[in-house]
């Protein structure tokens, strides 16, 4: 019998992870099966419950679900703990351990595929959701020259800067005039919504790198507002989405798959 795994989220039927899981799998040889699970709103626990019960292995969570996969694994990593958000669950015997892969993610495609390193970078972060929780330590190990945390709801950036214990700054976005950026990570979820961050102009450094989370076939409004500004390079979050997968893949299987055939793979369906 195949070792298990799913994606449970809601919605999941959009969800690339089954792809990407499958690409892994046949490159490195393993044999597992890898499905959708659509979880009702109130009813994850019941869900990854079953799934676990009928041998699943390992659950990937997304939307809405990583603040209940956090309160739902037995054994937690650092990561998962400061992002107090889970996207990666594995079942082993009676423990269920979660972790949080996105933030490794980003930095990996950011440094990896994207050539960006952040070390010595001043990094703007847009955004005080689950996806900013998840990558502001892996940022921060990276020791950039300074992490700036902008969000539409000051209280919550600053609460986050208290939860951390420090090591960068909360902002509004109007106290960001004047300031310019080295890369600029827009981890709100505007984009969805076809809406841009209240940016000022100005925030993006000469040879700036901007980044949205957000992937699809069009650009979002705030790649083209970084384009209008004159950001030197422009990168959506496809990279990320592989990568923190591939980080999933390790924690379930021990193997780390070669992303850039994924990547490209996924690119080639989206273009
Ligand atoms: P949350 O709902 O937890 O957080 C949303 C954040 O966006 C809040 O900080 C909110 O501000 C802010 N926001 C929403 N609309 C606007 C707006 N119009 N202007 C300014 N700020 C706004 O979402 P997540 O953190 O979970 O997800 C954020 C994005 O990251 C999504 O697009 C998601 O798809 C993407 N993502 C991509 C991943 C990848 O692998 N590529 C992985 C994880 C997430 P406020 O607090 O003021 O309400």
């Amino acid at each position: 019998m195949p070792d298990k795994y799913a994606v449970i989220g809601n919605p999941v039927a959009h969800s690339k992870s089954p792809q990407i899981h499958a690409e892994f799998a046949r490159q490195t040889g393993q044999d597992l099966t890898y499905e959708r699970l659509h979880a009702p709103a109130d009813e994850f626990t019941q869900t990854a419950s079953a799934f676990r019960a009928r041998g699943g292995r390992g659950l990937n969570v997304t939307l809405p679900f990583k603040g209940e996969a956090f309160h739902f694994a037995s054994l937690l990593s650092e990561r998962a703990r400061a992002a107090q958000a889970v996207n990666t669950l594995k079942f082993e015997g009676n423990a269920i351990l979660g972790d949080n892969t996105d933030g490794a993610g980003l930095v990996n495609d950011l440094v990896r595929n994207l050539g960006c390193a952040v070390t010595g970078r001043r990094v703007l972060l847009l955004g005080a959701g689950g996806a900013a929780r998840g990558v502001i330590k892996p940022l921060l190990e990276q020791k950039p020259a300074c992490l700036m945390l902008a969000n539409r709801t000051l209280g919550k950036a600053q609460l986050l800067v208290q939860n951390f214990g420090g090591g960068f700054e909360a902002s509004t976005y109007a106290a960001l005039a004047g300031q310019q950026f080295d890369l600029v990570v827009n981890a709100t979820s505007a984009s969805l919504a076809g809406e841009l961050p209240p940016l000022p102009p100005g925030v993006f450094a000469p040879g700036a790198l901007a980044y949205d989370m957000m992937y699809g076939r069009d650009e979002t409004p705030f790649l083209a507002f970084a384009r209008g500004e004159g950001a030197a390079a422009l990168a959506d979050g496809l990279g990320m989405l592989v990568e923190q997968a591939a980080e999933s893949f390790f924690i379930w299987r021990g193997l780390r798959p070669d992303t850039a055939p994924v990547l490209k793979l996924l690119r080639q369906a989206t273009a």
